[in-house]
């Protein structure tokens, strides 16, 4: 093996600074003629945006917030103020999410409900749903986790059903697809992040509400910015949540390439898929087999059903392979090291068991992923992984 013979250059789990050197000069552009403007809030760079990323979605509205988690918390929030939900009431949500899906519910003082996800999506077992459902549940959180849409017909029945508010956490998948809508389309709301890392991701803090409904779009927007409409008058006790000029500007050029670097992350995982041949590692599956899609089916950028925010693989030595795989200049990620239910800040809830999203806690790799990869790196990183007993 030569690579623990020559220095060989570390291949960065996301080489944030070669992304967005990518959009140069658009990007530096776009941040002068705000500076030029001398319009640093709520003016046409956010318009503009609000107007291209509700398009992109296929939504009615878009607000511009200040980060993701704030997206998620002023959906709930903007539902209490409308008098369907209050204080104690129950939102299921996967139990192997970030925890920042779960903080937008307790901070609302509303009921997280933890649902163990499929091992096969990652994402929450829509057939586990069901049993999880109370009188006091209002609201479904999906998280479209590691880009992997999360959306499925019995998600749909169960709202139906139970005439319960959808709500789409996106903020890991956006463009991706179920069927041929957007996620964060289906939900009565879906919140968004912009934070560096995502696939579209600001310089800095940024996020979005995407939404259909008139009232809820209205109330999120006023909630936003200081639970006021017209200046000075506050109608609810706000707080200031607001997407800047500057990202807006930066998010309308990066917005215009997202299809694309969809697609180049679905390359590079597609190459992962065909080389990894260690039959120790579990790779992440394709398709949902329920999508109906597997054989004849052509990746595009209208029907991807997958934006692979991040390659996730599981090991039951996942610790020593992190350690192995960085000996030989691979940089990887855990997604995530700890589950909510077993963090601090929740020890109420330190007793519970989630067999499922333990497991994955255990065992998850997050490997190099980014539009920019080469194939030299990319074809490294699975022969290392190959390597590796
Ligand atoms: C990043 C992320 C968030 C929060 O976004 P911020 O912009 O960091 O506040 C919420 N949910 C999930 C699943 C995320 O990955």
């Amino acid at each position: 093996m030569f690579y623990f013979f020559y220095t060989v250059k570390m291949i960065s789990f996301l080489d944030l600074k070669k992304v967005n050197d990518s959009f140069e000069p658009q990007l530096s552009i776009a941040i002068k003629r705000v500076v030029d403007s001398g319009w640093y809030l709520m003016g046409e760079e956010l318009k503009s945006f609000e107007k291209e990323y509700a398009q992109f979605i296929g939504t009615k509205h878009c607000i511009g917030v200040a980060n993701g988690l704030d997206a998620l918390r002023l959906i709930l929030n903007a539902y209490k103020e409308l008098g369907f939900m209050k204080e104690g009431d129950e939102i299921i949500v996967p139990a192997n999410t970030y925890i920042a899906s779960i903080l937008a519910i307790t901070d609302n003082r509303l009921k997280p409900v933890l649902v163990e996800p499929d091992i096969n999506t990652y994402n929450i077992d829509p057939y586990q749903i069901e049993n999880s459902i109370t009188e006091r549940t209002k609201g479904i959180m999906i998280v479209h986790l590691y880009g992997r849409n999360a959306m499925h017909p019995e998600i749909q029945r169960l709202v139906k059903k139970f005439n319960l508010k959808l709500i789409e956490d996106n903020a890991q998948a956006q463009g991706c697809h179920f069927g041929k809508k957007h996620t964060g389309s289906f939900g009565n709301g879906a919140g968004h992040s912009f934070y560096p890392g995502k696939n579209l991701g600001a310089l800095g803090d940024a996020g979005a509400v995407t939404t259909d409904d008139d009232e809820l779009a209205d109330i999120v927007r006023t909630i936003a910015n200081y639970g006021s409409k017209v200046k000075y008058q506050n109608l609810y006790k706000g707080l200031n949540s607001r997407l800047d000029e500057i990202q807006a500007g930066i998010l309308r050029v990066k917005l215009s390439r997202l299809d694309v670097d969809n697609m180049r992350r679905n390359r590079v995982a597609q190459y992962y898929l065909d080389n990894i041949k260690n039959p120790n590692i579990i790779l992440p599956l394709k398709h949902k087999p329920e999508d109906g899609n597997i054989g004849s089916y052509e990746i595009n950028p209208s029907n991807i059903d997958n934006v692979w925010h991040v390659f996730v693989i599981r090991n039951s030595k996942r610790d020593s392979l992190q350690k192995f795989l960085f000996e030989n200049n691979i940089q990887t990620v855990i997604h995530y090291p700890i589950p909510p239910h077993k963090q601090v800040a929740y020890k109420e809830w330190s007793r519970m068991s989630f067999p499922v999203t333990e497991s994955i806690h255990n065992q998850v790799l997050s490997l190099p992923m980014s539009p920019l990869l080469t194939d030299e790196e990319i074809n490294r990183v699975v022969e290392v992984i190959n390597s590796f007993s």
